[in-house]
This record gives C-alpha cells, structure tokens and sequence, in this order.
C-alpha cells in the first residue's frame, strides 16, 4: 500500500497530531508549510488553523487522494499542493513549518529551510530519535557532534516530545520524535560553508585535540593550498602557522566536544585573522 522509497508512515494517532500542532502555535493569519502531507492527517488539522497551507507531496497517487479529502471540507480553498520534491525544489515564503516527512531528507532540509529567505517563524518537524538528539545536544552531551553546532549555529532547538514506533502506519524501524526550531534573528553574519569547514575538521574525531586534528598532513595540505589561493604569501612552517593561531587563541588542546557555538565562532575568526581559511 505504502511506497517504502518514499518513507511513507502514517501517523496514526490523533494524539500526536494534535500535540505536534498545538506547538506551532498557529495564526489565523500564518502561511503554513507542510512537507509530505501523505493521506492528510496533519494536514486536515493544519488548515483548521492556518491562514493559508502550501503542502509538497512526492506521490501523485496520495496527492490525488489528499485533494479528495480536503474538497470534502470546508478548508479547500486555503490549499496549496506542489506535487513535487520538498528538496529539489524553492520554496515560498512561509511562517511555519510543520511535518513528518521521510527521515532521508532530514538534514537537508533543516539546512534548507534555515538558509531560506524571509526567515520563518517556528518549525515543529518529527525525525528519527537519534537525529533529535544530535539537533539539540549541548557541548559535553554524548549526541553533541557537527551538526549540533551547525544547527545551533542558526537556531533554538528543543525536544518537545518522543513518538514511539507504533504511533505509525507501517511502523518504522526506528524511535522518532519532535522538535521545535526557532530561527535565530538576526541570522548570524558568518559564512556557512566555512564555519563548517572548520567543525569537518574539529569533529573528524570526537575525542582527539584540535592541536591533533589540525595537523594531521592533508589538513594542513588542503589549508596551504587555501591560503595560497587567496594570494597569501605563506609562512615556511605552515604548520607551525597553524598550530600557533589555535595556542594563541588557547584552543590547542580542547576537544570539539566540549566547545560551544560560541567557541568555534571565536576559533574561525582567529584563524581567518591569520588569513587561514575553510572553504
Ligand atoms: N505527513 C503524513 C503523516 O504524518 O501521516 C505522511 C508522513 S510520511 C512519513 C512522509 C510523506 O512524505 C509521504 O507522503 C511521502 O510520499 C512524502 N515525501 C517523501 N519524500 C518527499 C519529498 N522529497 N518531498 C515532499 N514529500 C515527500
């Protein structure tokens, strides 16, 4: 019945529905955006609510049907349906985000929807437990890794509920639950890809040294050839180079485990005042 390359589960319980919406504190007035809309059962909610409900859905075959659903109601005028790829494709402007859509696409469209211009609101999305877990990791916490800090980076996160297996039809192999994202405003001014050039590097392994993980040969190789790039006329120890901006900055021998947002912040900002860069 379900397409599994679609990630197709149907959340079952309208417990859950109404939890999951009951967090987006929806306006009368709000555009809301929902990715994967399925056979409509947080949909029919949503347009209760919503000023207006612009939905991508995938499959032709469940979009046909979520048109029947929702012309049986009163709401039918408030949809919006993209039958296409929440990921391939722009979006419009939006206030909130609510969906379970297929965990494949979790991370891609995090950093979508954080990058997209105007900014949103809130999101309240459901994902694979263990992707929860990692989005709101403080540094120390056994989950805290890249992507903690590049999602921290943009945005409040907080868990707001676990959903178990059989909430969902056919039932996942995996625990899932919901988050709530609330963008930072303003967005911070950092280049992006750069800032995670840097974590790539610091979290390549959890518990080794930052004064490790930059030596290592092909970083300082690949942060070389950056440099000269950019026209740098570089130090002969380059190496050295690099080690000395991380001690100044007393980085050297912290782990990326235990450093903040923050941290890495300060951490890009000395090595790009040395002419050091990630991209
Ligand atoms: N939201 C519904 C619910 O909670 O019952 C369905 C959830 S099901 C986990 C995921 C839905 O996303 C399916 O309807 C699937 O066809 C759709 N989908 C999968 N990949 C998508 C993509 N890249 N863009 C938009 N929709 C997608």
């Amino acid at each position: 019945l379900f397409n599994k390359d679609f990630g197709q589960h149907i959340l079952k319980n309208p417990l859950v529905v109404t939890g999951i919406i009951d967090k987006a504190n929806i306006r009368s007035s709000d555009t809301v955006l929902e990715i994967g809309p399925g056979t409509g059962n947080l949909t029919i909610k949503l347009l209760e609510k919503a000023g207006k409900l612009i939905a991508y859905e995938v499959d032709s075959r469940l979009a046909d049907e979520l048109v029947k659903r929702v012309s049986k109601t009163m709401y039918k005028s408030k949809l919006h349906l993209v039958l296409g790829d929440a990921i391939k494709n722009p979006l419009p402007a939006f206030d909130v985000c609510v969906a379970n859509m297929p965990y494949q696409i979790s991370s891609p469209f995090v950093f979508k929807i954080l990058k997209h211009r105007p900014l949103f609101r809130c999101a309240v999305l459901m994902f694979q437990r263990e992707f929860a877990l990692r989005l709101v990791a403080k540094p120390g916490e056994e989950h805290y890794c890249r992507l903690s800090v590049n999602a921290q980076l943009l945005s409040n996160i907080e868990h707001v509920m676990k959903v178990s297996k059989n909430n969902f039809r056919p039932p996942p192999k995996v625990e899932s639950s919901v988050v709530r994202i609330v963008p930072h405003r303003p967005a911070p001014d950092v280049d992006l890809s750069e800032f995670d050039g840097l974590l790539r590097i610091a979290f390549e392994r959890k518990n080794r040294t930052l004064a490790a993980a930059f030596k290592k040969k092909g970083v300082v190789a690949l942060l070389l050839q950056n440099f000269k790039q950019l026209g740098g006329e570089p130090p002969e120890d380059f190496k050295q180079f690099i080690v000395d901006v991380l001690t100044e900055s007393d980085y050297a021998s912290k782990r990326p485990q235990q450093l903040a947002v923050a941290d890495f912040l300060r951490l890009l900002k000395a090595f790009n005042d040395a002419g050091i860069h990630f991209r």
